[in-house]
């Protein structure tokens, strides 16, 4: 079992606001008391107890922290260090200062596909850097592609939340049906073993959303929208993708094929003309193609309003925890224990996946 540093936190390093949530607790701004510099800190909450329905098992933190040790890439957020207590793990990690991609490219006025490829690379230069450290990520989305800072010239992607990334190790199979509905590959829904190329399908699923402002599968629930990916219904509405180029439907074509063995690898799409031209024709189309931003941009405000519908959720259920704790006359921790109970479960479809499924879907 790995042993994280024991000491207390906040000795070491000042808890400023909170930065954003996740499932299984929050990541709050902190300031390293011996430096002064800031990082961000990810307050992850465990089990109670092995039977325990609520909070992470100490395996999955583990797994979490394995994996983050193994990479070092300028577009995957770095791990500086961790520290456990009784009740909850504390990633320390770098400030990723940008916010997410997503809302930094809806505030634009236009954006044309030149210009959406130099973050695409990005993604895939961090995404292929993992692969080859037989690292699969496979929660790859919007919000958990995010900016350095969003005001330098050329702001770094950086990649976040490796709480379902799996470090393969050869000759062992491995199955999940973890993920977020609308970014899962077939092969998570159907329960079969799995590689790097589930990643894959998800950048081709962020891919055709970031160019047309439409989900390929969405369905009206979350089961349809599975049944969608299964049966792999998606097209390229002429309406919505009306200004894009042929080079970046065959990009995406080739991203959201059913067998594993036959979609484009990150290394791949590297050398695809769509990300790196072959001639001056194709320089000239991908300048003259845009997003459809407009679409983009009422996507991105559908899949704000409904992070932020989750997170009330969240925070009611929290609040009525809160009160059922102060009836049971709670010391100061059992309040803590109280709000690591936090789960997301109304906003869980009953769907085929067996695991946790994230809330924006
Ligand atoms: P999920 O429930 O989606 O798996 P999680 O509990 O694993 O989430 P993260 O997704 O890692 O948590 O982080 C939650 C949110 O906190 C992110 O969506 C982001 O807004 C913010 N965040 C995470 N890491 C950082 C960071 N290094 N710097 C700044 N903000 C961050």
């Amino acid at each position: 079992m790995a042993v994280f540093k024991l000491d207390n936190v906040e000795d070491l390093y000042e808890i400023g606001s909170v930065l954003g949530s996740g499932h299984f607790g929050q990541v709050c701004e902190v300031r390293e008391r011996a430096t002064g510099v800031l990082w961000a800190g990810k307050f992850l909450k465990l089990k109670k107890s092995a039977g325990s329905r609520l909070g992470l098992e100490r395996k999955n933190v583990e797994k979490e922290v394995e994996v983050l040790q193994g990479l070092q890439h300028q577009n995957i957020m770095a791990l500086k260090d961790v520290f456990e207590s009784r009740a909850e793990v504390v990633l320390i990690v770098e400030l990723i200062k940008g916010g997410e991609l997503f809302d930094f490219i809806a505030e634009k006025e236009n954006l044309t596909e030149t210009e959406a490829i130099e973050f695409m690379k990005q993604i895939l230069k961090g995404v292929s850097y993992m692969h080859q450290k037989n690292v699969a990520h496979f929660d790859l989305k919007p919000e958990n592609i995010m900016l350095s800072d969003k005001h330098a010239p050329n702001p770094d992607i950086k990649i976040i939340d490796f709480g379902m990334a799996y470090r393969f190790i050869q000759g062992e199979e491995y199955k999940s049906s973890g993920g977020t509905p609308q970014y899962i590959a077939p092969e998570i829904i159907n329960y079969e073993p799995l590689g790097t190329a589930a990643d894959m399908w998800s950048i081709g699923v962020i891919t055709y959303i970031l160019l047309s402002g439409l989900s390929p599968f969405q369905g009206e629930t979350d089961e349809e929208t599975l049944r969608n990916i299964v049966a792999m219904k998606y097209e390229f509405e002429p309406h919505h993708f009306s200004q894009t180029s042929n080079m970046a439907k065959d990009f995406i074509q080739k991203l959201l094929v059913k067998d594993q063995s036959e979609r484009m690898t990150a290394e791949e799409c590297l050398i695809h003309p769509w990300i790196k031209p072959l001639n001056r024709t194709q320089i000239a189309k991908r300048n003259r193609s845009s997003i459809n931003m407009k679409n983009f941009k009422k996507f991105n405000a559908r899949r704000k309003w409904k992070m932020s519908f989750n997170m009330v959720s969240a925070c009611n259920r929290f609040s009525r925890l809160q009160l059922l704790c102060k009836a049971r006359g709670p010391e100061q921790q059992e309040l803590r224990d109280c709000e690591s109970d936090q789960e997301d479960t109304s906003t869980k479809p009953a769907s085929l996946l067996r695991r946790r499924l994230s809330s924006s879907s």
